[in-house]
């Protein structure tokens, strides 16, 4: 088992910012941590609920780049999908559940009953694996007929409550919003800053696994819109914190059937009258979000990096 440094967190930190970068002890602890300590330094091992997710394969994706890219030869991908659940969605819910986990065990005045979601798929598969492995229960609220049967599969097998609803995400989005604020329900989508707390340590993964060189690019799927937020504060974070130098450029991708991101980032609008659309079919489902509710995040991430929006057919 590794050392576990959350209380020395404090002290690391300070010898980090005052130490002379390449042979600075501290420097070279700080850069091997990697969750714990930067998310929920605070908690008591015994409530971590992990599904020993983290570390997924970053590889070189050479032939991608050069055959179908015009001959960039240094494409790398990130594959956030192999684990447990096959979501990429596993980074956040870990650090979401061990502090429900976490809270479940104090004295709360509202005690937690369970959580919920609306989900495209991917948060409902992952919220049931973690809370079936924490004992806690969940309710998801699905589009009917939009998620793939894989992704169905999971809350169902996982014994959560699947409501399977007929209106879109959004539709889904707003009656989970009306829900958990009259019920002792916590809300798991990923506005939730824990949620976001944990992804962003995707970001750092990748930094460790560059060997703390820093891509000139990263491009991140968008759909909710809190993964790229999400990957702006692990980038700016290790900046801060003096691990790297400088964060790469972000590039947010959307379906051009889900794309309001993409359509407020085109029609300069200096960011101000965000119009959201009734999302259309798309074979990325995990993405057809019309009403996305982190798009402030995103813009902040955005601009933050100097990043771009694309789409994709
Ligand atoms: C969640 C998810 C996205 C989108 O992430 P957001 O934070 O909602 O923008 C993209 N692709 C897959 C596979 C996902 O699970």
């Amino acid at each position: 088992m590794r050392e576990d440094f959350s209380r020395k967190m404090p002290d690391l930190l300070c010898q980090v910012a005052g130490g002379e970068a390449a042979d600075n002890e501290a420097l070279q602890i700080v850069r091997k941590l990697r969750k714990k300590e930067f998310v929920l330094p605070e908690i008591d091992s015994d409530h971590i609920v992990s599904l020993f997710e983290s570390n997924s394969n970053l590889f070189w994706a050479e032939r991608l780049g050069r055959e179908h890219l015009d001959g960039m030869n240094d494409l790398w991908v990130k594959h956030c999908g192999i684990s447990h659940t096959g979501s990429f969605k596993d980074l956040g819910m870990t650090v979401l559940v061990s502090q429900v986990n976490r809270l479940r065990r104090a004295l709360l005045s509202r005690p937690i009953a369970g959580d919920g979601c609306a989900s495209t798929g991917d948060t409902s598969a992952v919220l049931s694996a973690y809370y079936a492995a924490a004992g806690i229960p969940a309710i998801v609220f699905l589009p009917a007929d939009r998620i793939s049967l894989q992704q169905l599969i999971q809350p169902i097998a996982n014994g959560a409550t699947v409501l399977s609803l007929d209106t879109d995400f959004d539709g889904c989005m707003r009656l989970i919003w009306e829900v958990t604020a009259e019920l002792p329900i916590y809300l798991a989508n990923s506005l939730n800053s824990l949620r976001l707390e944990g992804q962003k340590t995707a970001a750092i993964e990748i930094l460790q696994q560059f060997h703390w060189q820093v891509p000139d690019w990263v491009i991140v799927p968008g759909g909710n819109l809190g993964n790229i937020y999400a990957f702006y504060k692990g980038f700016e974070m290790c900046r801060v914190l003096g691990l790297v130098d400088r964060v790469p450029r972000l590039v947010y991708a959307q379906a051009a059937n889900a794309n309001p991101l993409y359509r407020y980032y085109k029609f300069k609008s200096g960011w101000t009258d965000f119009q959201p659309q009734v999302a259309e079919t798309t074979f990325a489902s995990a993405i057809q979000i019309g009403d996305p509710v982190s798009v402030d995040r995103a813009v902040v991430a955005l601009k933050a990096t100097d990043g771009i929006v694309e789409e994709a057919t």
